[in-house]
């Protein structure tokens, strides 16, 4: 599933080409059909990310909604001539600049302002958006007996963190993901939030995930770190810093990875 970076580097890209235009809206799988005819041919006046969340805001005054889950996928082209839908595409936008498809996501809608109202106030804050109060994830955490690496990955407390980002925020922290929430001391929470924020923050900067400096990484400047060093300790045999066997373990439905020496319970 794409974490925040992806969804918040989706919004920028596709605004490019779409925000400000009229934009066709039609879906060639049918399952979008009519809430499409609402908006098809006005201007979509801006794109919002919050999390994993897309929110689409229509001249009409409705906002559509996407949520890509663990299948959705988009495709954009700009080529003069548009590509016929490849598979079951669920909504289409052409504007005169490029054709974007979405294909297999979670949720896919056009709604009543009040229905994104409602999403937000489930959400906790999105660390890569400016001004976000941590306040409420720190509530949550510390009032919370369940293990940080669980916290971590529920989105009413923190929206955007996946099972990447979750892994190598808490190795940089050295805390074990079993360690409960309310065990956090304050400092350890803003070292948290800050960690979580810079990273993804370099997420969206990068368009992929990086979390290892370069010269951890051990790879000459100019070529591109790859993906089997880009990480601590999500899906490594063993610890960049000490060299220890990481653990895996089943957390929130997700292979959490973690260094028994630099995160000890
Ligand atoms: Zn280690």
């Amino acid at each position: 599933m794409p974490e925040g970076h992806t969804i918040h580097r989706i919004a920028r890209d596709h605004g490019k080409l779409l925000v400000g235009m009229p934009v066709g809206v039609s879906s060639p799988q049918g399952r979008f059909s009519s809430d499409a005819e609402r908006v098809d041919g006005t201007t979509l006046e801006r794109i919002e990310p919050y999390g994993k969340h897309l929110f689409y805001f229509w001249s009409t005054g409705e906002i559509g909604h996407v949520h890509l889950g663990l299948f959705g996928k988009f495709r954009v082209s700009t080529d003069d001539d548009r590509p016929p839908p490849r598979g079951a595409v669920r909504m289409r936008l052409e504007s005169d600049l490029a054709t974007i498809d979405l294909s297999g996501p979670t949720a896919c809608s056009i709604d009543d302002p009040s229905v994104r109202t409602g999403i937000l106030a489930r959400l906790g804050p999105d660390p890569i958006k400016p001004r976000q109060n941590p306040r409420r994830m720190f509530d949550k955490v510390s009032k919370s007996t369940r293990g940080i690496g669980d916290l971590l990955m529920d989105q009413s407390v923190v929206a955007g963190v996946g099972n990447v980002y979750r892994a190598e925020a808490l190795f940089v922290c050295g805390m074990h993901p079993l360690r409960p929430g309310r065990d956090l001391d304050p400092a350890e929470l803003e070292e948290l939030w800050n960690t979580i924020t810079t990273m993804l923050r370099r997420g969206v900067k990068d368009g992929r995930i990086v979390t290892v400096s370069r010269a951890e990484s051990g790879v000459p400047r100019g070529t591109p770190i790859p993906r089997s060093v880009a990480t601590y300790a999500y899906k490594r045999d063993h610890c960049l810093h000490c060299g220890t066997e990481i653990q895996r373990l089943d957390i929130a439905n997700r292979t959490s990875y973690h260094c028994p020496t630099c995160q000890p319970r």
